[in-house]
């Protein structure tokens, strides 16, 4: 079997909002190109010209939840990160489709217990975690 990452489960105890979350990456992920089909496909061109022409130093990636600061609406997103030539950096963003808003990566996904629902607006967030196998 593969750990193919940990799953949360964010709902709400006041009303029927429900979501579910990949975070990390799967064992297969060996290097960021083969997994660039994650990335959204816009996304995709100029990811592949820096791996290609670039002097790559370091390149980090993994399925995310992220976070708008404004309305507290959670996304899921393949988020990666790369640095070459010298120090320049790539880094997927993610904004938030209803205010425009930088949304914020949750680096901890059980501090959203607690947090604000996006559908009530109640601070009644629940989140339960589990491995997913292959
Ligand atoms: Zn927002
Ligand atoms: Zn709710």
């Amino acid at each position: 079997m593969l750990l193919m990452g940990i799953g949360y489960a964010v709902s709400c105890s006041n009303c029927r909002f429900s979501q579910h979350f990949t975070v990390g990456v799967g064992m297969m992920y060996s290097s960021l190109d083969q997994v660039i089909n994650l990335l959204h496909y816009t996304r995709r061109p100029k990811v592949l010209e820096i791996l290609k022409n670039h002097d790559v130093h370091e390149t980090d990636y993994e399925h995310r939840i992220f976070e708008c600061p404004n309305c507290e609406k959670l996304r899921g997103a393949f988020w990666a990160k790369i640095v070459y030539d010298n120090d320049q950096t790539y880094e997927t963003e993610f904004i938030c489709r209803d205010c425009n808003k930088r949304m914020e990566p949750v680096l901890e996904p059980k501090q959203l217990r607690g947090n604000r629902c996006p559908i009530c607006g109640e601070r009644r967030l629940n989140v339960t975690e589990d491995m997913l196998w292959d």
